[in-house]
Order: structure tokens, then sequence, then C-alpha cells
């Protein structure tokens, strides 16, 4: 590992409103410590990396993600339901999950990731049919040497309360409360450049106990860590806090502590205006996931209005019970086309999706002091774009539109803090080949295939 890299002769897209259309970025001790023009000398560096006229961006962030459910990618007797339907479907399977199946699964999201241009992740890790899972995810971040938050997801509620899931992948309150609290001091790192994070993260209004939403987050207060949910993303939601709780989803999350700037909801499609209003003043942050809402069909959050009303938007590529990839790039592409098509064409450019990729999903995260930008002292987390050549032909004007319009682009570099993990397109990692096929085996093990 180099302990300084000298990147030239690239088009630097390097936070919102910094650019540097042929330049150089100098990255020493996992940060970024220079960038200038190509007219202006770079420093020596031990490694030097040309570009070739490429795009550098910062790494994006993904917001919203359920890494164990690449088991069951695109599984055919329940790909084509609602959202209720697949996970009713689905969660039988999801109970044989065990700490093998989580670890190869999260390699795999994690490496995909990687060469989706991502270079941190969340997970929301809320079945727990065996103990010790989220710490076979932190295992697997920290063999590749991805920038990891991990949320100790949770369910308290199964089919015989009234939920989806079974009895064998939900848990009680004292036991998710003592594992979050182990979770936390193991592996939380408040510290700068931390490569492992730990949030709270209970599933769905519908899916916990009261005390849970209560206690995570007091708990999350306690120990200055973040907190999680999905909120809003279903019109059965409202049906449901109405005749449980007496008020509207957004009520109830106000109303169990969670409306603060330590919170970041998934989807948030079905809020009113005055409802945004409120959590976007006390500081919640939302993750869009564009490419689930429109597989599921049911709808989407309008970002453009969220950030309008002051939000804060990441992107998220969520699991594959709703969407079948781990590509941030196609979730920035997604992120432009429905908001130009929800918003018209004055509405959005690359550059607002580029930034809700980057600084909006580290904004979720609590963490954009240092990721999701490029600027001086920020982690040295970043991509290097390609193009196939074909596909660029003739995209001479603007790399940043450029990059989100033409065809799918991945990674040519991608660099987490300063270390290279994807290299001119290849993941880096030596022993990915037998990762895929122990992947292969437990996922026909949880599809009961021979
Ligand atoms: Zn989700």
């Amino acid at each position: 590992m180099s302990s300084s890299l000298l990147v030239t002769n690239a088009a630097l897209y390097l936070d919102r409103g910094l650019e540097i259309s042929d330049g150089w970025i100098h990255l020493e001790h996992g940060r970024v410590k220079a960038y200038g023009p190509m007219n202006l000398a770079p420093p020596e560096a031990d490694r030097i990396l040309s570009a070739e006229g490429r795009l550098v961006t910062p790494g994006m962030v993904n917001s919203h993600h359920h890494m164990y459910q690449n088991l069951t990618r695109s599984y055919a007797p329940v790909v084509n339901g609602t959202l209720f339907e697949c996970l009713k479907g689905l969660y039988p399977l999801w109970a044989t999950l065990d700490e093998d199946a989580v670890y190869l699964s999260s390699y795999v999201a994690m490496t995909e990731l990687l060469l989706g241009g991502c270079t941190t992740s969340m997970d929301h890790h809320y079945v727990h049919p065996r103990a010790r899972l989220i710490d076979a995810q932190i295992r697997a971040a920290r063999d590749i040497g991805f920038r990891f938050l991990a949320t100790r997801g949770s369910m308290t509620r199964s089919v015989k309360d009234g939920g989806l899931p079974p009895d064998s992948v939900v848990q009680s309150e004292d036991v998710i409360l003592e594992d979050s609290e182990r979770l936390i001091s193991l592996y939380h790192d408040p510290s700068p450049g931390a490569l492992t994070r730990v949030a709270l993260a209970p599933c769905s209004l519908f899916s916990v106990s009261e005390t849970i939403m209560k206690e995570s987050a007091l708990m999350a207060e306690r120990h200055e860590v973040r907190l999680h949910t999905h909120l809003a993303e279903d019109p059965d939601e409202d049906v449901y806090c109405k005749e449980v709780y007496g008020c509207t989803p957004t009520e109830y999350f106000e109303r169990s502590g969670w409306a603060s700037a330590r919170s970041w909801v998934a989807h948030y499609i079905y809020p009113s205006g005055d409802e945004i209003d409120r959590l976007a003043r006390k500081g919640v942050c939302a993750a869009q996931c564009p490419c689930s809402n429109m597989m599921i069909g049911g709808g989407a959050a309008n970002a453009l209005d969220l950030r309008r009303r002051g939000m804060k938007v990441g992107l998220g590529c969520d699991g594959s019970a709703s969407t079948d990839h781990a590509s941030l790039w196609l979730e920035a592409r997604m992120a432009l086309l429905l908001g130009r098509f929800q918003n018209g064409p004055h509405s959005m450019t690359a550059r607002d999706a580029l930034d809700m990729a980057t600084r909006g999903g580290a904004a979720c995260l609590g963490w954009e002091d240092e990721i999701g930008h490029l600027r001086i002292g920020a982690c040295a987390d970043l991509v290097i774009w390609q193009l196939p050549p074909l596909s660029r032909a003739g995209a001479l004007s603007d790399p940043v539109e450029a990059l989100l319009r033409c065809a799918p682009a991945t990674a040519w570099y991608t660099i987490v803090a300063g270390r290279i993990l994807v290299s001119e397109g290849q993941p880096c990692q030596s022993d990915l080949d037998r990762v895929l096929g122990e992947h292969e085996r437990a996922a026909r093990r949880m599809q009961k295939l021979s």
C-alpha cells in the first residue's frame, strides 16, 4: 500500500461547486492532501496514476440497503408481487440465514458497491434468526477495507401479532436492546477517519413495538449514534398508524422522539408538505431509492420537493426484495431520470443527482465532515470512472452530465482511505472467486435448489 498517491490528468468533481477540468489530486495517509490544475506542478508521490482525461468524483455513499437479500436476488416465485407479497414469500427463506450466509452476502454486496462507485455504505440488517449476524457483516467490511456503517435493525412483531415475518426472525425487546448496546460498545468508532460505525435501526413503525422505537431513540442519544428506519413507504402504513396509534406515521415518528438531526429515514414517499417541513426543520435526512420505488411500482419519493423544503436527501439501492443490484451509479442515473420525469426539464441536472449520491448520502450517515466530498482533509475515498469508449464517443462538453447520461459507467479505480480496492475495473480481493462460489452454494441452499 502506497502512503501517498497522485492522480493526474483528470476532470475533477471535488464537491458541489468545486470542479477542475484538467487537474490532479494528491492523497496521503488516507486523506485528501492537495489538488490543483495540471498547469500548477503537482507534488511528489509514492505512486502516480494517470487518469487520462477520465472523471474523478468523491466515492458515492449508499444510504439504504439490505445486503443479505442478494441471496434471493430476482427470486422468481415472488418477483412480480407487491412489496408485502414479496416479503411474505421471502421471510421463510431468510429465516435460514446464518453467520456464513450473512458474511458472504455482505462481502458480495460490498464488492458490487465498490464497482458501482460506492466507497461507504450503511446496511439495514433487521432479520435475526441467529445471533451475531452483524458481527459477520463487519468482518466482511474489514476483510475488504470498505467503509461501513452497520445498523442494528430489529423486529418484534411477527405474524401472530399482525406482522409479516415468521416468529423465528423477530426478537424480544430485551434481546434487541442488549445486542444494540453490545454492538455499539464493541464496534462503533466515532474517531475521525473511522472505517466502522454503528447505528440503531428498528425496521419500520409497524414491525417493532413502541418501546423499541422510544428506547432506540434514547439509546442513540446516550451513545451519540445515528438512528434509521423506513418511513411513509406505503399507504398501508398510514392505515396501520391511524388504527393503532391514532395518528400519521410522521406524527408517530415525532411522538417517539425520533424527529432530530440524529435520524435519517428510508423512502419517505407519502408525507404531507407540512410534515416534510417539520422534519426538515429538525434536521432529519431522507434516503431516496429510485430503482426500488419504481420496481415495486407503489409510488416514488419526490427528492426535489424534499430538498426544496430543506431536507438533505441521499440515495440508496435498497435490498434485493425490491431491486436486484448494488450500483450507486445506477441509482444516481435513475434519480436524475425520475427527478426530471416528476418535475420537468428545468428541474434537475446530473450535478444534483451526483450531489445526492455523495454529499446527500454522507449527510444521512452523519458523516458530511469527512466523506461525500474531496475537499482538503476529507477522507481519501474517490472513484475514477470508466465509460466504455463506444458509449463516451462524442461526449466532450461536460464530463459530469456524460457520466450519468451515457451508457452504464463502472469504476476504473475505487479508492477507500487511500487504498486501491478496484484497479483497472477489477476488484482487488484475491479470494473473490472463492467467495462467489460459496455465495452460490449458500443461495442454492436458501432457495432449496439442488
Ligand atoms: Zn429498505
